[in-house]
């Protein structure tokens, strides 16, 4: 019987990176987690930890400053949907390992200045309530974070691409607890077969990784860094603006996972790394909040009614006035 999932006492700076389960990468992640060796002591081994551009960070929606030129050039995601290969229980995360060979598994466009192709994804949670997104905006966190892992195809490969400093771009995408989403539900549904570190199981099925993606496109983007170790200041991040739903359910089968803690087998959770010093860096937004016109159409409408209900009461008045 798996130990239930507990809070975790380090809130300290510290922890995974995301390209990370990528086995041309594992060899360096030895003997780091989220209990003992968690987030808090990965710079003993990992002193980049303490460096200048790590990631996550907390994203405070009064600092960040709009970008024309991210508007004027949207970021373009091709992604197919016979690309995903597998699900492994990496003993951190599950992970979905992507054929990059195929076509249609590339984004490009935004702040990107070359195309980048899909590797993996991955996810970090809580055990319950609101905790467990690495990112978090003005201070609040959501109950998952998925990232969807991509290297910069200037390089060879993934693993010559991962500690350079425009190697890797991860698209980052906040679930929050709603209504189920029957896209990742063929996903979720398999973690009952990949209970351990190491299990592995093929995917066969169709599975189109863009519908994960939040119907709207507004992101923040900043240069940041693997938030496992090996750390590396390589990324560019793309945090998307908008949460997408997830049920409860779905989230207990985040947390049905296990991983080996020093009390053993217990529930996989709490393994993100929390926010870490912004260090002077900007962070950009490919939206103002003027342009929204879901944001507008609101507003237009009340307007409206106002106005109307205005109009009738007036004209009331003035009959009632002509028949007194
Ligand atoms: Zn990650």
């Amino acid at each position: 019987m798996p130990a239930s999932c507990s809070p975790r006492d380090d809130k300290l700076p510290t922890k995974h990176d995301d390209i990370h389960q990528s086995e041309s990468v594992s060899r360096h992640c030895a003997e780091w987690n989220y209990y003992g060796q968690g987030p808090s002591k990965w710079h003993e081994q990992y002193p980049v930890a303490k460096g200048q551009r790590q990631s996550p960070i907390d994203i405070s929606t009064d600092k960040v400053e709009f970008d024309q030129t991210l508007s004027d050039n949207p970021l373009k995601v091709s992604y197919s949907n016979n690309c995903c290969q597998s699900v492994t229980n990496t003993g951190a995360s599950f992970q979905v390992a992507v054929d990059g060979a195929r076509a249609g598994t590339e984004i490009s466009g935004g702040p990107l200045d070359s195309t980048y192709k899909l590797v993996q994804f991955h996810a970090h949670w809580g055990h319950g309530g609101n905790e467990g997104s690495e990112h978090t905006v003005n201070g609040v966190t959501y109950p998952a974070e998925l990232h969807l892992v991509h290297w910069n195809t200037k390089y060879k490969d993934v693993t010559e691409a991962v500690d350079k400093p425009d190697g890797l771009a991860v698209i980052g995408i906040f679930f929050t607890m709603g209504e189920e989403h029957a896209g990742f539900k063929p996903i979720t549904d398999l973690f009952s077969t990949v209970p351990r570190k190491t299990d592995k199981v093929d995917m066969k099925f169709k599975f189109d990784p863009a519908c994960l993606l939040p119907a709207e496109r507004d992101y923040w983007t900043y240069l940041g860094s693997l938030t496992t170790p090996p750390l590396h200041e390589s990324v560019t991040w793309i945090v998307m603006k908008d949460p997408v739903e997830v049920s409860a359910e779905q989230l207990g089968a985040l947390r049905s996972l296990l991983w080996e803690t020093p009390s053993g087998e217990g529930q996989m959770c709490n393994n993100y790394r929390p926010p870490q010093p912004l260090q002077g860096r900007l962070v950009r937004a490919s939206y103002t909040e003027e342009a929204r016109i879901e944001d507008i159409i609101p507003a237009v409408i009340l307007g409206a009614l106002a106005i109307g209900v205005g109009t009738i009461l007036t004209v009331s008045m003035i009959r009632t006035k002509r028949w007194l």
